[in-house]
This record gives C-alpha cells, structure tokens and sequence, in this order.
C-alpha cells in the first residue's frame, strides 16, 4: 500500500464533506416545522448529492488512483435505475400508504450498509473488523425489521405475540454476541472467519424478523423509530469503514434523530425502551369484555347544530382522517365555525396516524395553521369545559381503556381524554377496531355519538349542513 501525498483535490473533496454536513443540519432544523419542511428535505438532499458528486470527481484510492471507468459505469447506472425507480414509486404511491414507503425505504437502507460490511470484511485494507461486524449486525436487523414493519403497516403480516418469543430472542442475541467476539479474538483462519460472517449476516437477519413479530397493538411507533435510527448507524459504520466524514456525520445524524424520536416516542406510549423490546406487550391480549352500553347514533343535522352552536370545539384527528384524506374539507368546517365565533382547536396524540408526526403533516397539508395543533398534555385538562370533540377516525389514541383497565394491551399509554369533554361525536365507518384491534367503549359512553359513514363524505355533508345554517 502506498502512501500518496494530499492533492488540492482531496483539500476540496473534505472541504465539500463538511459542506454537505452544514446542509444536513440546516435541512434537519428545517424539518422540524411543517411550514418549512419541504425546503429541509430540499437542503438535506442537495447535501447528499453534493456529497456523492465531489466522491466520484475527487476520491482516490490509497495508491492514489482515480475511479475506473468501468466502477463509474457500474455507480452511474445504479445511480440512474435507483432514482427512476424511487421517483416513480414516490410519486405513484398513495399518501396513505407514505409509512410502508418509509419503512421500505429504511430497509434498503439498513441493506446497503450490511452489504458495504459484508464486502469490505474481505478487504484486506480494512482495519476496522469491530465497526465492520457491527455494521454489518445492525443494518441487517434493521433491513428485516423493517421489512416485517412494512407487512404489519400494510396489514399483510400479524403480530405473533409469545412469551416465549421473547427468550428465543435472548438466546438469538446472546448467539449474535458470542458470532461477533468469536470473529474478533479467535485465531482461527481467515477463510473460517469468512464463513461465520455469513452465518452472523443469517442470524442477525433472523433477529430483525423475531424482534419485531411480537411487537404489535400500539408499540409499533417505538419500533419504527428504533429501526430508523438503527439505518442511521449502520450507515454511519460503513462510513468509518471508507473513513468517509459525509457518511459519518449524515448517518450520525439520522441515527441520533432516530434515538431521540424513539425516547419520544416511548415517552408518548408510557413504556421503557426496555419494557417495548423485552416484554413484547404489545400483542398481549384483547383487555377485559366489559358491559357495554347502547351505540347512539346522530344525523349530520343536529350534529351541525351542535357545532354551530358551541363555544369550543375540540377535532381529534386519527388514522381514519388520512385514509378519507379528509384534511382538506375537515379545515374547511374548521374555518367555518371560527367564521361562526366558535373556537376550534386539534388535539395531537403523538402516535394518531401510521408514523411519527403522522396528523401534524396531514394537517400541514391543508393549511391548518400550527398554532391551532396542541399537543396531548396540553389539551387534556381543557377536556372537561369543551363543548364537543369530534373524533375524526381516531380510535385507539381516545381508548378510555388505556387509564382504567389493567388487563388492556394499551393500559398506560396516554390518551387524549375526550371522554371527559361534554359532548363527543365520533366519526367513523363503522364499528371496526382501530391498529391495537381492542374494543372502544368510548363509542358506548352516555355523552357519545356516532356518526358513520366515510370521514370525508360525513364532513362535506357537516359543511354543506352549517352553511344552510
Ligand atoms: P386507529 O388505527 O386506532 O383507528 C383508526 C380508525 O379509523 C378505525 O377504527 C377505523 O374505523 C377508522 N377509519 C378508517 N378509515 C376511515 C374512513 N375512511 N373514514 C372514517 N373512519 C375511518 O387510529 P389512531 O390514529 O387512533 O391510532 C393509531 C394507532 O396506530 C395506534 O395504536 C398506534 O400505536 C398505531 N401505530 C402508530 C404508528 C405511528 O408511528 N404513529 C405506527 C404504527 C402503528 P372504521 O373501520 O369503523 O371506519
């Protein structure tokens, strides 16, 4: 190996590494407002294409040489299939259907970085076994976690909830653990070695699919979160691994976001990081069959009249409203009852949707204005002086369960209270069970009422009843 001078070329090439992580944080800051996201998404991806364009112009090998043409021709066209095909798919793809895309997404992720590992754990110029072995581990328990996230979120996989799932995993990881040190002190050859790595690539495989099988009812967002930020670091390993500052620091970046989402998340659900991973609650039972009370329905008229004619109103939008993709006309009854002299507010529960800021960005969509948002534990004490709350297809985020029955797989997890409002409506098609499939005995309550039918049809007729008003 030889040792090359450093070249203006390589000055400029770091130079742009640092460049590209600017944009990233600049994209991120951007990011955490909806009114600005768009151009985050804009910086973060310019940060990456500046990033991979001053790679392929200006990286040397260590002998000093510069691309071959024929591994140019080989990343080009990569470059050019990947991108027609997530164009097409990113703009095919039904806005419903954006948390699968994202979980499809964060497995090629994880993928990319285990296959960099597996390949690089032959090069002899590698130095860096334990960083490899790691990326290689924890990218492809992210590519297979994410993999069976996709199938749950699609609805094409259910949860296999087991106590004893949950040692098979132990013994998995310990067997994981016990790979990783056997390949890193042993002094066996390296042929062997060569082999148990992929033998450690089929486990931690394995592990991605039985970590995440037991993990279902409303534990699910914790999941998503943890595998993202397992991509992060994966992609941030395969950095060390090319000594790449751009990879480092953007997969850093995605890695700590992730971590941070996912303590929010556990925060949101109530649950230790430990408690959702070891004690797999989330497919545990189906809670305690309860007296239930009589469903009372209420006709779109009166229900105008009594959104009309209120003083606060609460919307507490869920994964219903996104399905009906009802944002748009659901703003429109909104700016008509302030237009009224009603107040209106949204309540966010942190987990309502499919993924993480899921109701902030449909709403987003629709021009709500952000201040409008209020988040859970805030609203809640307000609970009790609101006239009405209209639960937009929300179910489990509004289970009265998850305060007062111990034996419920979503006991502990906040809630927004809105039984505790004076009045509730709740919109939706039918009786059908919300992601947790538990029953809601909030549609029973004596101060509910139900009015079905597809969330966008029964707003647009809402909206035609209170302008006839
Ligand atoms: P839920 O999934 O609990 O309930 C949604 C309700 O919407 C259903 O009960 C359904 O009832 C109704 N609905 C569906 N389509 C329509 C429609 N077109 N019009 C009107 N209503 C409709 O939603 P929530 O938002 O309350 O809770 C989210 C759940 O998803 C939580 O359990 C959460 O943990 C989980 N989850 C969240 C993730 C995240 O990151 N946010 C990720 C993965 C899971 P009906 O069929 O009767 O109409």
């Amino acid at each position: 190996m030889m040792t090359t001078a450093i070249t203006n070329g390589d000055i400029i090439l770091e130079f742009s590494y640092l460049l590209s992580a600017i944009f990233f944080v600049v994209g991120l800051k951007l990011l955490s407002n909806p009114e600005t996201a768009r151009r985050g998404n804009l910086w973060a991806a310019s940060g990456m294409l500046l990033a991979m364009i001053t790679t392929i112009v200006l990286h040397r090998n260590a002998d000093g040489e510069s691309i071959r043409v024929a591994n140019l021709v080989i990343i080009l066209g990569a470059i050019v299939l990947g991108g027609i095909f997530g164009a097409l798919v990113a703009r095919r793809i039904k806005m419903t259907a954006m948390p699968q895309l994202v979980s499809i997404f964060n497995a090629s992720g994880g993928a990319a970085s285990a296959l960099v590992a597996l390949i690089e754990f032959s090069n002899p110029e590698n130095e860096s076994a334990l960083v490899t072995l790691l990326g290689l581990v924890i990218g492809s328990i992210a590519f297979s976690g994410s993999m069976i996230a996709y199938g749950k979120l699609d609805g094409r996989i259910k949860d296999l909830f087991s106590r004893w799932l949950t040692y098979v995993n132990l013994l998995i990881l310990a067997g994981i653990l016990f790979l990783l040190v056997l390949v890193l002190v042993s002094g066996m050859p390296f042929e062997t070695k060569q082999t148990l790595v992929y033998v450690l690539l089929a486990v931690s495989l394995v592990y991605g699919v039985s970590f995440v099988m037991p993990i279902g009812g409303a534990d699910m967002p914790v999941v998503i979160s943890l595998l993202n930020s397992f991509t992060g670091i994966a992609a941030a390993m395969a950095g060390f691994i090319y000594q790449n500052q751009a990879m480092i620091l953007g997969g850093i970046f995605v890695g700590a976001a992730g971590m941070i989402l996912t303590l929010l998340m556990c925060k949101a659900m109530n649950r230790s990081l430990i408690n959702v991973i070891i004690g797999a609650f989330g497919g545990g039972g189906a809670g305690v069959d309860r007296e239930k009370g009589i469903v009372k329905e209420i006709s779109v008229t009166d229900a105008a009249v009594m959104l009309n004619y209120s003083s606060r109103v609460v919307i507490v939008p869920g994964y219903g409203l996104a399905v009906a993709q009802a944002q748009h006309i659901c703003s429109e009854m909104d700016q008509l009852l302030e237009a009224n002299g009603v107040e209106v507010k949204y309540a966010i529960h942190p987990v309502a949707g499919r993924m993480p800021g899921h109701m902030n960005v449909l709403l987003a969509e629709a021009d709500v204005p952000y201040e409008k948002l209020v988040e859970m534990d805030e609203i809640n004490p307000d609970m009790p002086k609101t006239d009405v709350v209209v639960v937009i297809g929300a179910n489990d985020v509004v289970n009265p369960a998850a305060l007062d029955d111990p034996s419920s797989p979503i006991y502990g997890m906040p809630i927004i209270k809105v039984h505790e409002a004076k009045n509730v409506i709740v919109m939706k098609r039918g009786m059908g069970k919300g992601y947790a499939a538990i029953e809601n005995y909030l549609f029973y309550a004596d101060n509910t009422r139900m009015l079905f039918g597809n969330a966008k049809d029964s707003l647009q007729k809402l909206v035609t009843e209170i302008k006839a008003l």
